[in-house]
């Protein structure tokens, strides 16, 4: 049976006088005057990101479960105080906890942190939004699970649900985690709650494995949106490999890179290859093993002596300019044998070099290091480690996130913080077909706009499906040198400007750009626009979030 209840949309309010400070006043009552922050000093930590923004926050609320959540989303509605919802808020390179617009109250999810359900045989997870891709992990690995925790190439203290709700893309065979989760439970603006796809009906089985439920299907709406607060999803998990096995290689020029791209879109379609493929940049590479030499560079703002790059290609890359990282993931190890050959035979083909690990080579690198070391000197302890640690497996890995820190002159912290370190990162990832030409078209517009405002090119793209890639580049500065944020936001600007009139608009958007980028169709604003306006009449959720209700 479908549930009759019928919702009661708010009604649109004129704003009470002292609103912000009567609401503080009832959500103190709601939620505990601890969990309600107006301390200046917490206040400009969330107003603060990797990039310069000028929106400032009114204050914080920390709610603990859903009826807390829908009680603060109703004395928002009362007042007419607009809410900015962030789960974990490490939305780095998009603008952190950074609303969209001036004068939110950011409600933090992270108290609400419990993992609700959890099925081994049907291999799935269910979760509040403060918990963590880390939690998760040790979740499992208490659980002695046989199933893959779901990782980024962020920090593991981000949240599943807030990466799902901006369509993050992780590693792994589910690395496009908004394809793979269901039964959202939503807090609408006027503070009810719904469940989507079969958990709008009750005793269904298949709640939590089936996304579509009966019916019209909506969990799209609330991804990259601000139609409501979700409060609990579920997650699709996949199984570990009995036969895992892990792919270098490196690829010398354009030529390769090409065909490198077209032999993934091969293996994936005819399913030799599952996992997230993931190629990154000699640049990329670099700022992962060290930091900008300011110790030979005095200049703040010279950009890097390309003999630095010369030497990582020449010694450690073997002349490559781009790694690829791959996984083969098998039940078998003769399936995983035939595919390892098979991927040899494609991949192994056009590019330079390629290296496929399984549990055996790994124990023989690990212990002959040296002696491979001397005669091929090629150093194997590096490609062990990410054997040993492989995201693709799901294990958490902070290691990338050091290139943040790249252009900084204080050494990487053992507990990075990006926002606290004023480490500039911005994020451009736009949506590419799975085509080599249109990579090497990419990658040409965004290393060129890189250099002409002296940033070094820190590329990379990672698959999302067998038909679908996004580019990766990063603009990497120093938040703390004088004009490096206008420098680099007309880097960013120009760039999204050149890759969406090409073609190449981003999957994704950071605050700075939710009013630069909307569709192109009038009717389909007008849509958007009509929904939001009778969802959420007084605009109270993430007022202007992706150009919503702004
Ligand atoms: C070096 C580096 C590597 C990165 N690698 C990756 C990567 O591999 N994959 C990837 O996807 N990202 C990556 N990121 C970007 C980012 O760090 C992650 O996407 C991270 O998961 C986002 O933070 P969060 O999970 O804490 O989400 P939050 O910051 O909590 O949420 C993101 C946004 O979603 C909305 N939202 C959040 N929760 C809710 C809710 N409950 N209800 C309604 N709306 C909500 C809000 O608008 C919020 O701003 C990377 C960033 C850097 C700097």
């Amino acid at each position: 049976m479908l549930a009759t209840k019928v919702i009661a949309m708010p009604e649109k309010v004129q704003p009470k006088i002292n609103s912000l400070e009567s609401a503080l006043h009832e959500w103190e009552k709601a939620v505990g005057r601890e969990n309600v922050i107006t301390d200046t000093a917490k206040i400009s930590y969330y107003e603060n990101t990797t990039f310069k923004t000028s929106q400032s926050v009114s204050a914080i609320l920390t709610p603990k479960n859903r009826e807390e959540v829908q009680a603060c989303v109703r004395i928002a509605n009362e007042y007419k105080t607009p809410l900015y919802p962030v789960s974990k808020g490490y939305n780095w390179g998009y603008g952190s906890r950074v609303p969209a617009e001036s004068g939110c109250v950011v409600i933090s999810l992270e108290r609400l942190n419990n993992i609700t359900g959890y099925d081994e045989e049907l291999a799935y997870i269910t979760v509040e939004p403060g918990t963590t891709f880390r939690q998760v992990y040790d979740f499992l690995k208490e659980k002695n699970s046989n199933l893959i925790a779901p990782a980024i190439g962020s920090t593991s203290a981000a949240s599943l649900i807030g990466n799902a709700l901006e369509r993050g893309v992780g590693q792994g065979i589910y690395a496009d985690r908004f394809q793979h989760c269901c039964n959202m439970e939503v807090v609408l603006p006027n503070g009810e709650f719904i469940q989507t796809g079969f958990g709008n009906m009750e005793n269904v089985h298949s709640k939590n494995i089936f996304k579509w439920g009966v019916g019209p299907t909506i969990d799209g709406l609330f991804s990259q949106s601000n139609f409501g607060i979700v409060t609990r999803m579920t997650f699709w998990l996949s199984r570990k490999p009995a036969y895992f096995q892990a792919i270098f290689y490196t690829i010398k020029n354009n030529d390769q890179l090409e065909k490198a791209v077209d032999a993934l879109r091969q293996l994936k379609l005819e399913g030799t290859l599952t996992t997230a493929s993931i190629i990154s940049n000699s640049h990329r590479i670099l700022s992962m093993k060290r930091q900008f030499p300011w110790a030979e560079v005095k200049d703040d703002n010279a950009t890097l002596p390309q003999r630095y790059v010369d030497e990582l290609e020449k010694n450690a890359l073997k002349g490559a300019v781009w790694v690829g990282d791959d996984a083969i993931m098998a039940p078998t190890k003769a399936i995983g044998k035939a595919r390892a050959k098979r991927v040899k035979q494609l991949l192994g083909a056009v590019v330079d070099d390629m290296i496929i690990i399984n549990d055996r080579v790994a124990r023989i690198g690990t212990m002959l290091w040296r002696p491979i070391k001397a005669l091929t000197g090629v150093d194997l302890r590096e490609l062990m480690y990410f054997f040993y640690n492989s995201t693709h497996l799901g294990i958490p890995m902070e290691k990338q996130l050091s290139v943040c820190y790249w252009r900084k002159k204080t050494p990487v912290p053992a507990n990075i913080d990006i926002d606290r370190d004023k480490c500039g990162v911005i994020s451009l990832t736009p949506s590419v077909p799975l085509q080599g030409s249109h990579v090497i078209k990419v990658m040409g517009i965004m290393e060129n706009i890189c250099r002409k405002y002296g940033f070094e090119p820190n590329l990379g793209l990672k698959t999302m499906s067998e038909r679908h890639l996004i580019c990766v580049p990063q603009i990497i500065y120093d938040r703390e040198t004088p004009g490096q944020d206008k420098k680099a936001m007309d880097c960013y600007n120009e760039m999204l400007k050149t890759l969406t009139d090409e073609g190449y608009p981003p999957y994704r958007l950071g605050v700075q750009s939710m009013d630069k980028m909307t569709s192109t169709s009038s009717e389909y604003v007008q849509l958007v626009n009509i929904l939001k306006s009778s969802i959420d009449p007084n605009n109270i959720i993430s007022p202007g979030h992706y150009g919503i209700g702004s």
